[in-house]
């Protein structure tokens, strides 16, 4: 019997939302007990031995993640939302999309200086989201340790874009 990976456990749906786009489904992860272990686990292994003071989850199943990455860590998560939806002072940042732009947020005293954050969302693409998230945690003076993601999908290059900005890239599939 071969052992499953964390890849084995999501699903591709074609042409979801809009025709073209192969939507990674991680819900079919998230359900699994055993998927949803081993996806916490190894996002934190490379992180054993490095000390972390907050999780940061992006908008919106970095939240799943990151709420079992912090507990695991017994540390707190502090949420990057998209704008508006925070209920406190802010602060904002503009990323490019496709086609136009949009803007990540995040409560402007959820960080504090020096803090080491482990910034984790489900998929990285071109990167933008993320991106928008390592600028608002070192606005607030946080250093950003590394980004964590179930899943890369490499030809979008996401990857590059945010280790050029020197930042620690981790995906457990593509
Ligand atoms: P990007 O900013 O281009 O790196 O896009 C990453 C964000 O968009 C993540 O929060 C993902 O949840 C979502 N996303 C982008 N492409 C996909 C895809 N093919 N399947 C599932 N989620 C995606």
């Amino acid at each position: 019997m071969t052992r499953k990976t964390v890849r084995d456990y999501i699903r591709t749906i074609p042409d979801f939302p809009t025709p073209g786009i192969m939507f990674r489904d991680i819900t079919t992860l998230l359900a699994d007990p055993r998927g949803f272990r081993m996806c916490v686990d190894q996002i934190l292994h490379p992180y054993a031995d490095q000390r972390i003071d907050k999780v940061v989850g992006l908008e919106a199943r970095g939240f799943i993640l990151g709420g079992a990455v912090a507990h695991q860590l017994n540390k707190g998560l502090v949420l990057v939302r998209k704008k508006g939806k925070l209920p406190a002072a802010t602060l904002s940042q503009d990323y490019n999309l496709e086609y136009g732009s949009a803007t990540m947020e995040i409560h402007d005293d959820a960080l504090q200086a020096g803090e080491r954050v482990l910034i984790v969302d489900d998929l990285l693409a071109t990167g933008g989201t993320a991106e928008a998230g390592i600028k608002l945690c070192e606005r607030l003076g946080a250093e950003v340790v590394g980004c964590s993601f179930i899943v890369d999908l490499p030809d979008l290059g996401g990857r590059e874009r945010l280790t050029a900005l020197g930042i620690a890239v981790d995906a457990l599939c593509a």
